[in-house]
């Protein structure tokens, strides 16, 4: 194809602003995707995704267009998730584009994301064209809202395009603008093969896939390849596009984008950022590649029945091969028993593995509350990472814990934001910069510790900015803090996965509100249970769970035998979820007990 004709561009918007449901009504605008086949969200591979309406994974897809000027184009879409977790997927589907379309919601206005994302994509040189989206609403203010991207991202918005995803309007001049207004690729069809690697992952019957950008030169099916950072060579034995389903191709040129299988086995033979190149004549110019991305949220996964951990295991390599950010090896608990410390990238994440594990794979999981990544620093002088607080050095070993801290930027409305600074004074934060974006909308900038707004920081956010704040974070670096560890002993036993890694100033607050949350989710017993929290030797709060007076199936004896049946069914599920620990059954809810605030 002449690279005058195809169009490269991606949507990016802050969460909710309507980039799946633009995506949608693009597809269905060019005929792509037929009216009575759309399904909500279609990019959205996933059922979860679909369910949750957030998109995780990139997907792109080939569309035949034919533009006002009676000429036919190809555009490729470049689909990008819309959450921080999943931020460094957002960066690897831009360098495969020329463009972006900057969609904003136009009753809210600019949000973190909008700003994060249109800055990432100003960095890689993309041209934007910004989309003032759901002007169907009453309370939409395009005008206002244009003056507000221009002001806060500096982006023209005399031609800013008005439209509504959701009925359409506007759509088609969204294509006309991606024809006039966005650069065709610009390769060297003579130069040696060029090709980017923008995503990939496992198929069961193909194997690996990988998504590519072909810059310069040309790929053909059967030819061999180099991958530039591994120096592995393949045969290229499937090559194609998707539009939207698979189409194969015997050959694709510059600025075309594309799928290819190469009989590669692991999924890190072809990392997304390596370079494809031809092995007989090589590119002078391989792309740098993205910094590895390495997971900042550890949580246990156990079996509820430890003979499920064979199975367990399979299901969570199977996870990986299409997720290489999620990390997992073996632990041992000693009240859990034999399971897997997990990597994520952010809660978020670690919530859909979860969810993907026991839907896809129904696995029966005992979960443990997330932890951040530590890095201790010991008096021998050595750096330990410490993921799981029960695994940290005993005190007398230790010089210093430091943490990782994320430089975050909330976007809120004048009247919320002493309710955002006392949140953030409150999480540890360091106040860096506060900027008035109009008269009614404010930027704070903090630096404060990832392990305070791991937790609950979106949900305490949300309910004190009634949803009217935005946030975007990054990692800057691991700092030292006066740090803790809080155990939690059952029956004068410590359970080693209920630890977790405090700052000393909140330590006797959140020993008090831990053991009192444990004590309204452990049921009671025949006997007395006592829960208490400690530092070290210190125990700084206690609870008890007085014993059970009643026998539950007493009320059953007599009873007709359904009913029977029925109630030990019940309780059959609600053990489902716990786990024996001497003699006391501890439900999935005490383990997580850490994450809720009320
Ligand atoms: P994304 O998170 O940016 O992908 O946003 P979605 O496309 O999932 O849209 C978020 C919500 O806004 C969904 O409930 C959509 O139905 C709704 N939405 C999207 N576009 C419009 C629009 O033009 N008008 C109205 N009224 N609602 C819209
Ligand atoms: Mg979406």
């Amino acid at each position: 194809i002449d690279q005058q004709r195809i169009r490269n561009f991606c949507i990016i918007a802050h969460i909710d602003h309507g980039k799946s449901t633009l995506a949608d009504r693009i597809l269905q605008a060019t005929g792509l995707v037929d009216d009575r086949l759309m399904k909500e969200q279609y990019l959205d591979r996933l059922d979860l995704e679909r369910e949750r309406g957030i998109t995780i994974k990139a997907q792109s897809v080939r569309i035949p267009y034919k533009a006002k000027d009676g000429r036919d184009y190809v555009l490729n879409l470049i689909d990008t998730p819309g959450h921080v977790d999943f931020s460094y997927e957002v960066s690897r589907s831009l360098v495969a584009c020329e463009g972006a379309l900057l969609v904003v919601d136009a009753s809210q206005g600019v949000e973190a994301q909008s700003l994060a994302n249109a800055y990432l994509a100003l960095e890689n040189n993309l041209e934007i064209i910004p989309v003032l989206n759901k002007i169907d609403l009453p309370s939409a203010e395009p005008e206002r809202i244009k003056a507000e991207i221009e002001e806060i991202i500096g982006l023209d918005c005399k031609d800013a395009l008005l439209i509504s995803a959701k009925t359409g309007q506007g759509v088609p001049e969204v294509l006309e603008r991606i024809i006039t207004d966005l650069p065709p690729p610009m390769g060297d069809t003579k130069a040696p093969l060029k090709a980017l690697i923008f995503d990939s992952w496992y198929d069961t019957y193909l194997g690996v896939v990988v998504l590519f950008r072909v810059v310069d030169g040309r790929i053909k099916l059967g030819q061999d390849i180099l991958l530039h950072s591994t120096k592995a060579r393949f045969e290229v034995t499937k090559l194609g596009v998707f539009s939207p389903d698979p189409i194969a191709l015997n050959e694709l040129g510059p600025g075309e984008v594309g799928f290819l299988c190469a009989g590669i086995k692991i999924l890190t033979d072809a990392r997304v950022g390596d370079t494809i190149t031809d092995p007989d004549n090589p590119t002078l110019s391989p792309a740098p590649g993205f910094k590895k991305i390495t997971a900042m949220v550890f949580c246990g996964m156990y079996p509820v029945e430890p003979n499920e951990y064979g199975t367990l295991k399979h299901s969570l390599e199977k996870l990986q091969l299409n997720d290489a950010a999620f990390t997992f090896e073996p632990e041992t608990s000693h009240a859990l028993g034999f399971g897997f410390r997990c990597g994520f990238l952010g809660l978020l994440h670690m919530e859909i593995i979860q969810e993907r594990l026991e839907r896809e794979f129904q696995a029966r999981l005992l979960v443990t509350a997330p932890s951040v990544i530590y890095q201790v620093r010991t008096l021998e002088g050595e750096t330990l990472p410490v993921d799981n607080p029960s695994k940290l050095p005993p005190l007398n070993k230790i010089e210093h814990i430091a943490e990782p801290y994320v430089h975050m930027e909330v976007h809120v409305p004048n009247e919320y934001l002493g309710a955002v600074l006392a949140l953030c004074e409150e999480c540890r934060g360091t106040q860096k910069d506060l900027r008035f974006l109009s008269s009614t909308r404010v930027i704070v900038t903090y630096e404060l510790p990832f392990a305070e707004i791991v937790y609950d920081f979106f949900d305490r956010l949300k309910s004190v900015t009634r949803g009217y704040a935005s946030l975007d974070y990054e990692f800057i670096d691991f700092r030292p803090s006066e740090l803790v560890k809080l155990d939690i002993l059952i029956n004068s036993e410590t359970v080693d996965a209920l630890s977790i890694i405090v700052h000393k100033d909140k330590a006797y607050a959140q020993g008090r509100e831990l053991a009192s949350r444990l004590r309204s989710v452990i049921p009671r017993q025949l006997f007395e249970v006592v829960i208490q929290a400690a530092i070290g030797q210190r125990i700084i709060a206690k609870e008890r769970v007085a014993p059970m007076r009643k026998n539950v199936t007493a009320k059953c004896y007599g009873g007709d035998i359904t009913r029977k049946r029925k109630l030990l069914e019940k309780q059959k599920e609600g053990k489902r979820r716990m786990k024996r620990m001497g003699n006391i059954d501890i439900p999935q809810e005490a383990f997580l007990a850490v994450l809720r605030k009320d």
